[in-house]
């Protein structure tokens, strides 16, 4: 029961990372409300190459290929960026 499905694991990877950072101490500063975390995702992709997969086995290992330590470095700095580029303060109106 091979199930086929387009994913970016780059996009779950940076999603993931986002959610974390965005409500981590060093942060709290900045809004997390699902707009602001969306357009920070939005942001960092647009920086960073596209992975696809369309199956849960190529996904597994894209996803280990990924998490190598220095191409996480390389996409939390982007993300540190995007943070301070387009990120808001908490309790911001729109
Ligand atoms: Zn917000």
């Amino acid at each position: 029961m091979s199930q086929l499905r387009l994913v970016n694991v780059m996009e779950e990877i940076v999603s993931g990372l986002v959610r974390y950072f965005l409500r981590s101490v060093e942060y709290q500063t900045f809004c997390n409300c699902e707009e602001c975390e969306l357009n920070i995702v939005a942001n960092v992709l647009n920086n960073l190459p596209t992975y696809y997969v369309v199956s849960l086995n190529a996904r597994e290992e894209a996803f280990n290929e990924l998490k190598d330590s220095r191409n996480i470095e390389n996409i939390n700095k982007e993300i540190i960026r995007a943070i301070h580029a387009v990120g808001k303060r908490r309790g911001h109106v729109e």
